[in-house]
């Protein structure tokens, strides 16, 4: 790696000195490293479980639902062979549910085509629904100890700061260049000769490093992101990079990593109505192709064009609507998009055909059993603690 790269100006670290950052860096994991529960494991399935789960997912948020997840499916067979609305139920609540989705459609690929044997190589893991370069290279050398890079958004902020890089971490070309630092890493790990001392390492830590540098090194470039050098007021006394930290040096920690201007999110106001009927809820499925398909919903349409909310109950549920009283307001955010859901709930006539095709009247039960989206959930919860109608 060349010193005079025009992507990063005069700031560029001498990266060069591999050891001297993989070496602090793969004895600090061995003792630092929080204990979670798929670092005991080198279960390909398992690790895959848990990069995907932990996508735009925080890590306490998704222990027990990955725990719940291998005590159900503790392997690909298992998980190709359950029904998909089971597994979206057992998501319910990671958001995100197209990473379910493509878990489940990737363990009928593997199932189908390796009789229910994961890969083992990059390209094959690859190839697999919904698995991106990321995840591939974490899995393949957190399994298998191959020096695959995987660089999240966390090992971009960890490595922008200690390479100094000044351009937005967004550009092609500082992609290229953080990747290729990363794999230089991942490749030098593998050389990496344990220490005469290892400090305060000890126990499944130490054999993790021992076992598995490459992964370890991936390893605790996402963890030193999530602990020390954070977004905010990163902890630098701690950290075992600071002397080869340019952002440290120049005081630079503020300003890195460099990022464009996020895209605005966009706001969304929606009717959504409660029907009840002996004792059962009116509710649909969200069709294929659409966000958030396949889960299930209180029945709503977005409120533009309509002068009150009976009117646009009347215009998706026919002239059964009698009565429509505003009953709480609910706030989802969906990638970028806010949604604001006024719900109401509605007093339909007797005797009268509802006009919502694809409408189903399901107990509580039978909700209960099945997932809807975060919003609709509480909607589904308030009903449940007997919210006044
Ligand atoms: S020295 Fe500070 S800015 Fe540099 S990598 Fe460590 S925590 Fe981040």
């Amino acid at each position: 790696m060349g010193f005079a790269d025009p992507v990063d100006g005069p700031y560029a670290a001498p990266v060069s000195r591999h050891g001297f950052i993989v070496g602090p860096l793969l004895l600090w994991f061995a003792a630092q490293a929080r204990d979670l529960p798929w670092r005991r494991t080198r279960d390909p399935y398992a690790l895959w479980v848990s990069e995907v789960m932990l996508q735009q997912t925080q890590v306490t948020t998704v222990i027990p639902y990955w725990k719940r997840w291998m005590r159900e499916w503790p392997d690909v067979p298992a998980l190709a062979g359950a029904p998909l609305e089971r597994v979206l139920k057992l998501w319910e609540g990671l958001g995100y549910y197209r990473r379910a989705r493509n878990l489940h459609r990737a363990a009928g690929v593997l199932v189908a085509e390796r009789e229910g044997r994961f890969p083992r190589s990059f390209e094959d893991v690859l190839a697999l629904p919904g698995v991106g370069r990321y995840t591939a290279g974490a899995i393949c050398s957190l399994a298998y100890n191959q020096p695959t890079p995987a660089v999240d958004g966390n090992v971009t902020r960890v490595l922008a700061r200690v390479l100094g890089l000044r351009q937005s971490v967004q550009r092609p070309a500082t992609q290229r260049r953080l990747w290729s630092v990363a794999a230089e890493l991942a490749e030098a790990a593998r050389g990496w000769r344990s220490p005469g001392s290892w400090g305060a390492a000890r126990g499944w830590r130490k054999r993790r490093v021992k076992e598995r540098p490459c992964g370890a090194l991936n390893e605790a470039l996402m963890e030193l992101g999530a602990l020390v050098c954070v977004p905010q007021h990163p902890r630098c006394e701690l950290c075992p990079l600071r002397k080869a930290c340019v952002a440290h040096r120049l005081g630079l920690t503020r300003q890195l990593p460099v990022k464009d201007r996020s895209e605005r999110t966009s706001e969304r106001r929606e009717y959504v109505f409660v029907c009840e009927r002996r004792g059962h809820w009116l509710v649909r499925q969200r069709p294929a192709g659409v966000v958030n398909e396949h889960l299930w919903e209180f029945p709503g349409l977005e409120q533009d064009g309509y002068a009150s909310a009976l009117a646009a109950a009347r215009a998706l549920l026919g002239p059964a609507v009698r009565e429509v009283r505003p009953w709480m307001t609910v706030r989802q955010s969906i990638t970028r998009h806010r949604y604001i859901l006024a719900v109401c709930r509605v007093q339909l006539g007797r005797g009268e055909r509802m006009v919502l095709s694809e409408g189903r009247w399901l107990s509580r039960a039978a909700c209960e059993e099945r997932a809807f989206s975060a919003g609709h959930r509480k909607i589904l919860q308030r009903l449940n603690e007997g919210g006044a109608g």
